[in-house]
């Protein structure tokens, strides 16, 4: 059996860029991918009588000019520099996101405005001391009513938590630099920033996106991958991973669509697959206590309801946050505005309308064609399309689409990493749901980028749970300025006091 110097699971953004980085180095890889189909992961690009859905739109946009340099050196000219643009809907109104203060007001109407500001006026003047939750948090700085409007219910469908059990932490990171007065001062006095790192995230207003969307970056690495020696497996569940302490291999089961068996050996194992499915299938088993926090890891799921739409009558946003809580879609994407290429005939666009939902529950469990019906209730219902203009749908399903970070995922994760540690050798976890992190692709590459450093020294030069710890990183700064590290913000539970 061919010893590979690393067995790759999974063939999302860190999974191939390992690959990538090892190849290059002219170590022989295998990746196991257990879709049969499309590669990317999260990031693919699904596609349906030839029109092309992301599992929510996948902006490239990166503070390390390393992954920004290798999205460059994978995708070259197919990456376009696209305008962005969304908006709020909200009760029949359509709001510029990032919010402008003085349109908001004007759209919320006379009587609406006044108690906003009166309500912005309390909460300034009687802020809910120490605030621990994102209601807190929020209200503090918009006040109770500009709250209800523009955060709860987005928030809450994104997280299916109430905004009470959200952490202030959160908030404080994910909305960092807006606050009201600073909006009607940017609205009322048009300002140009000094510098593009002095730019609030939310007004970053172009970013690069692959031609045919995200998978396309991620076909073309496994295209050179293979063209250096390396081999990308489709349709090969990684399901079972033996140590051998002696040797100092690992051994990875992996389980064909066709119910063969197969098996793959390395001095090395990278993974990306979910840290609760990995620890459980490890041989020798780890400690009990270990695989009871693995276990205890949660995880959010989400579904996107791809729609056909004639041409007539489209918005060019990218997408549109939908805060009306008379609907379950939680925001809509137009793919068209991502690319021209999303589309094969310009008289048509696709939109996605994404539900956050938790495997198994109401929403995910329904049937393909009722989840296609309520969407073109629901389009039409927010006056973005009509029925009749909507010629066919499909529904992608994305399990685990985010790691939950409940009060106690840390302690777990640390729990499971540490006994990894004590119980054996040349195990690498990688990437978003591999590490349990929130991270976005340039952050799943880093992690990726330094192992395969790490590999290639011979020893752990580089700390890859030390990325993503900055977080400055996606609330503001410029693409490919620095290395990439930068706390994703997510919303973490309160902890009870
Ligand atoms: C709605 C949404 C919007 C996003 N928007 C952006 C954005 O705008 N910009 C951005 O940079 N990032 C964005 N992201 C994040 C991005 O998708 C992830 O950071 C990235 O895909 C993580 O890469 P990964 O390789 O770590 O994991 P994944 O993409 O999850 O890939 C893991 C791979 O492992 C495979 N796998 C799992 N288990 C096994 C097994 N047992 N055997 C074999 N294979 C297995 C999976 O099939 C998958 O292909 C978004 C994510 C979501 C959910």
């Amino acid at each position: 059996m061919t010893l590979f110097k690393a067995v790759i699971v999974g063939a999302g953004p860190a999974g191939l860029t390992a690959a990538y980085e090892l190849s290059k180095l002219g170590y022989p890889v295998v990746v196991l991918e257990a879709d049969p189909e499309y590669v990317g992961g999260i990031a693919r690009t699904v596609s349906y009588k030839g029109f092309r859905f992301d599992i929510g739109g996948h902006r490239f946009f990166s503070k390390s000019r390393e992954v920004e340099d290798l999205w460059t050196e994978i995708a070259g000219d197919d990456m376009l520099q696209r305008p962005r643009s969304s908006r709020i809907y909200y009760r029949g109104q359509f709001f510029s996101y990032p919010l402008k203060a003085m349109e908001a007001l004007a759209k919320l109407g006379v009587v609406e405005s006044t108690l906003c500001m009166l309500s912005f006026a309390r909460a300034r003047l009687f802020p809910v001391r120490d605030p621990k939750s994102f209601e807190d948090w929020v209200t503090n700085q918009f006040g109770k009513r500009l709250f209800r409007i523009f955060f709860k219910t987005y928030t809450e469908k994104v997280w299916g938590m109430s905004c009470k059990e959200i952490s202030a932490d959160w908030a404080a990171q994910r909305i960092k630099g807006l606050s009201l007065a600073s909006a009607i001062k940017n609205a009322l006095v048009s300002q140009k920033p000094k510098a593009r790192k002095d730019v609030i995230k939310t007004l970053i207003d172009t970013f690069r996106y692959p031609r045919k969307g995200p998978g396309m970056m991620w076909e073309l690495c496994v295209e050179k991958i293979r063209s250096m020696g390396g081999q990308v497996l489709m349709g090969r569940s990684a399901a079972g991973f033996r140590f051998d302490p002696e040797a100092r291999t690992w051994t990875v089961e992996a389980k064909t669509a066709d119910g063969r068996t197969e098996a793959y050996s390395g001095e090395h194992l990278i993974s990306s697959m979910p840290l609760r499915e990995l620890a459980e299938q490890i041989e020798p088993r780890l400690p009990q206590e270990a695989i009871a926090a693995a276990r205890a890891l949660r995880y959010r799921d989400f579904l996107t309801v791809g729609l056909i739409v004639k041409e007539k009558n489209r918005f060019d946003d990218n997408w549109i946050y939908i805060h009306d809580p008379s609907v379950k879609v939680g925001r809509v994407q137009n793919y068209k505005s991502w690319s021209p290429e999303m589309v094969p005939d310009p008289a048509y666009c696709c939109y996605g309308l994404e539900y956050f939902c938790f495997e198994g529950d109401g929403t995910w469990i329904m049937p393909d064609e009722d989840l296609i019906e309520l969407a073109k209730r629901e389009i039409e219902h927010v006056g973005l399309g009509t029925a009749a203009d909507i010629s066919d749908g499909c529904v992608i399903r994305q399990k685990k689409a985010y790691p939950v970070y409940d009060d106690a995922y840390m302690k777990n994760v640390e729990i499971v990493r540490q006994a990894l540690e004590q119980h054996c050798d040349g195990i690498h976890l990688v990437g978003r749901n591999g590490m349990h992190k929130y991270n976005n692709q340039d952050h799943a590459m880093m992690t990726a980028m330094l192992t395969a450093k790490n590999i290639a020294a011979g020893s752990r030069v580089f700390d890859v749970w030390a990325v993503n710890q900055d977080a400055e990183y996606h609330e503001s700064g410029s693409a490919g300025e620095q290395s990439a590290s930068g706390l994703r913000a997510v919303p973490e539970r309160v902890t009870s006091t």
